[in-house]
């Protein structure tokens, strides 16, 4: 059970098995550490208190199961709620589907389409993808690139600025394919333009997914950003980026409150196959550590 905390609430959990009796003041010490390490790993401040009051009063209220200790129960609670933070798991289905890629400029959008493109195409799927970005000269270019080098076929068209043109002509070019995947233009800020566009690609495409990229890096804006992406096309998962870097990734768990979602991949470098599940055990380690 230690080991799935991290390092910096080794000390508030070593504390409490040292304790004699878990009593309020017992969980209280523990739970103001909890406090201080979440907010130090950017999670949003009224997220950590609601997961704080739910600890307390499940520490202070549930009898512990036949057979456990009151330390191992008040941690077992601490690690449930955490992993309740990191929202619903998310199933990746090995089946034909349609994702539309969602997120703002530099959040790794483009690299993570080229990544999801190699991740379905190893499950043996045959995959597609549209650059429908208009937005970012180069883009065609990167996702091409990228595509280019594992096989998959990229559809986009150079000076084109009709991102529903694009997605239009390039799905009935990519019709054989089980997996296409829709990278949209991301711009600086959440301008109107960019969400009445990725609305009318939602529509046009039937998309049977809706996956938000966030940078790890992201702090509270996550969760703006989150809430008007998921007003407009309902967003189904989460894809973290970055997570090589030294950011915790803690930013992006107010998308996932924002769109009640899950974490469905993780970027974890810059190469096409620098792509993982999530796993909430080594997330909370890392957000702890
Ligand atoms: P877009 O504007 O959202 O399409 O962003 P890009 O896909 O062009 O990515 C922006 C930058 O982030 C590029 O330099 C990428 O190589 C880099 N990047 C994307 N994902 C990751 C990742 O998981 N780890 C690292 N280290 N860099 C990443």
């Amino acid at each position: 059970m230690l080991d799935r905390f991290g390092t910096g609430l080794k000390d508030a959990v070593k504390k409490l098995a040292g304790k004699s009796v878990i009593d309020k003041a017992a969980v209280d010490e523990l739970v103001r550490d909890l406090q201080r390490v979440l907010i130090q790993s950017d999670v949003n401040v009224k997220l950590v208190m609601e997961l704080t009051t739910t600890i307390k009063k499940r520490s202070l209220e549930e009898e512990p199961p036949k057979g456990m200790g009151a330390r191992e129960h008040v941690l077992r609670i601490v690690y449930e709620e955490l992993v309740h933070l990191m929202g619903d798991e998310v199933e990746v289905k090995l089946e034909s589907q349609i994702i539309l890629m969602a997120g703002l400029q530099g959040s790794g959008k483009t690299t993570t389409t080229g990544k999801l493109a190699r991740f379905f195409q190893r499950k043996g799927l045959r995959v597609g993808v549209i650059c429908a970005d208009v937005f970012r000269p180069g883009a065609l270019d990167q996702l091409s690139t990228l595509c280019q080098k594992v096989n998959v076929p990229c559809y986009g068209e150079h000076g084109e600025t009709d991102a529903i043109g694009i997605v239009t002509r390039g799905m009935k070019e990519l019709a054989g394919t089980e997996v296409l995947i829709i990278d949209t233009q991301g711009r600086h800020a959440l301008e109107d333009e960019l969400i009445e566009e990725i609305i009318a690609l939602n529509e046009l495409s039937h998309a049977t997914h809706r996956w938000l990229v966030i940078d790890a890096a992201l702090g509270q804006q996550a969760r703006e950003q989150a809430r008007r992406f998921h007003e407009a096309i309902d967003i189904d998962g989460v894809i973290i980026t970055k997570m090589d870097g030294t950011a915790k990734g803690g930013g992006a768990l107010s998308a996932v409150a924002e769109t009640e979602s899950g974490i469905v991949f993780v970027g974890s470098g810059e190469t096409i196959n620098d792509l993982e599940r999530f796993d909430p055990d080594g997330f909370i380690s890392r957000l702890l550590g």
